[in-house]
């Protein structure tokens, strides 16, 4: 069976289309500015050149139109007819406490989903309307919903519910959600694959560290704790969110700089992480530059997001009673070799050794700790599209 991936955002659109035979991916492609002038679709079939294609796009429909265009191209298509793709699978990022697992999508699920809208106001509506669209398009083809969630919902009462008024839970749902969940869970099997044990017999700490980063404590292959919460902002630093804050601050800043209604949230968003406090940039490849040129601002957000993911490893070692691997994942866990150094670093008492020369590596499956590391340390490049293709491929045969 071919399966189709979606991940839908609100004005960009990313797809692969997997031949589940062998898990091979036969195309892939990357549709922006939905809605906006200068729409356009970015078409890559497995070992060819990316073709690009400037078409006007007025909404997902219209995207979803292309995407299904490109894959069915004669030159550069991968199918010769829609009824080849057997599934569509696509990525949701909220289901609340509807769903633990993906769900094959029905009129009832999307009802639940438009019911987490509250909870995920910018990334649910552009998931439904990517989902309503090929639904339209494609009225006989199974439907799957993948939820980045999902995977946490094992996480204990303790780690989810927070110290506030209870009825606020009863009422209005706020809890720790957590998400990442598909690339949590991807590298967690690679782990448990990589070190030849079953995920029962582990306790590992999955740090998926991109723009947006979560810490994840894995017991026994249950989520026992997440650095995400009710939305993506909790947590590590990041990119341009700040993570944990004493939450007065909100209070402070409004009431200094007297900002309009959801500013607030929008500069703990949009302006802060490693962008705020260095000013540069939130790219960790410019701060690094930066640093080179003398940038004191750009070392010291790199050194805040280090001690950070540090900080949690600490807190879910004590919450896990012990960590057999800690795994570096998204595009600064793979890629950013002087990061995981610094990570890294001081933690021998915690029988936690890197290896800089087994580190000196980007982007593959690679075991980089010292051989006598009680901790193993892994760098699995993560793969939520192939995770999302999976469920959908079982859920739809
Ligand atoms: P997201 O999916 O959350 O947008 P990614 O996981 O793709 O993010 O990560 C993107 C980030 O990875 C970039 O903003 C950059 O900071 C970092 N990154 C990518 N390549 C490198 C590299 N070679 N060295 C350091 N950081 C890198």
């Amino acid at each position: 069976m071919k399966v189709l991936v979606i991940n839908c955002g609100s004005s960009s659109l990313k797809y692969q289309v997997l031949d589940m035979t062998d898990e091979s991916v036969l195309a892939k492609g990357l549709v922006e500015r939905i809605g906006m002038d200068g729409s356009v679709i970015n078409h890559t079939k497995t070992g060819e050149d990316k073709v690009v294609n400037e078409v006007p796009m007025k909404d997902h429909k219209d995207a979803i139109a292309q995407v299904l265009a490109a894959i069915q191209d004669p030159a550069h298509g991968v199918v010769s007819d829609m009824a080849e793709i057997g599934a569509v699978g696509h990525r949701v990022v909220h289901a609340g406490e509807m769903y633990a697992e993906s769900v094959l999508i029905d009129d009832t699920v999307i009802k639940a989903l438009e019911e987490c809208v509250e909870l995920a106001p910018l990334h649910n509506p552009p998931n439904l309307l990517g989902i309503a669209a090929c639904r339209e398009l494609m009225p006989s083809t199974p439907m799957v919903a993948v939820f980045d969630t999902a995977f946490h919902q094992t996480m204990p009462a303790e780690s989810y519910i927070y110290a506030i008024p209870y009825e606020y839970y009863e009422k209005y749902k706020i809890r720790r959600y957590g998400f990442h969940g598909t690339s949590h869970k991807y590298v967690s099997e690679r782990a448990s694959a990589m070190l030849g044990k079953s995920l029962s017999d582990l306790k590992l700490i999955t740090c998926h560290l991109g723009n947006g980063a979560s810490v994840t404590a894995i017991k026994n292959g249950k989520v026992v704790d997440t650095s995400m919460g009710f939305t993506p902002l909790e947590g590590l630093v990041m990119g341009t969110r700040s993570g944990d804050i004493d939450p007065a601050i909100v209070t402070y800043i409004r009431e200094k700089e007297n900002l309009p209604l959801g500013e607030a949230n929008n500069i703990l968003n949009k302006k802060s992480g490693v962008l705020g406090v260095s000013g540069v940039s939130s790219d960790f490849r410019d701060l690094e530059a930066a640093v080179e040129e003398g940038n004191e601002r750009a070392a010291l957000a790199l050194r805040m997001f280090a001690h950070r993911v540090k900080h949690y490893i600490g807190a879910y070692i004590a919450e896990m009673n012990g960590v057999d691997a800690i795994i570096f994942t998204a595009g600064v866990g793979e890629n950013d070799i002087s990061m995981r150094e610094i990570i890294c670093s001081d933690l021998e008492n915690l029988g936690i050794k890197l290896d800089p020369i087994k580190n000196k590596v980007r982007g593959q499956e690679t075991v980089i700790n010292t051989d006598d590391s009680k901790v193993s340390l892994l760098l699995i490049p993560t793969n939520e599209e192939l995770m999302i293709a999976r469920d959908t491929f079982n859920l739809a045969k």
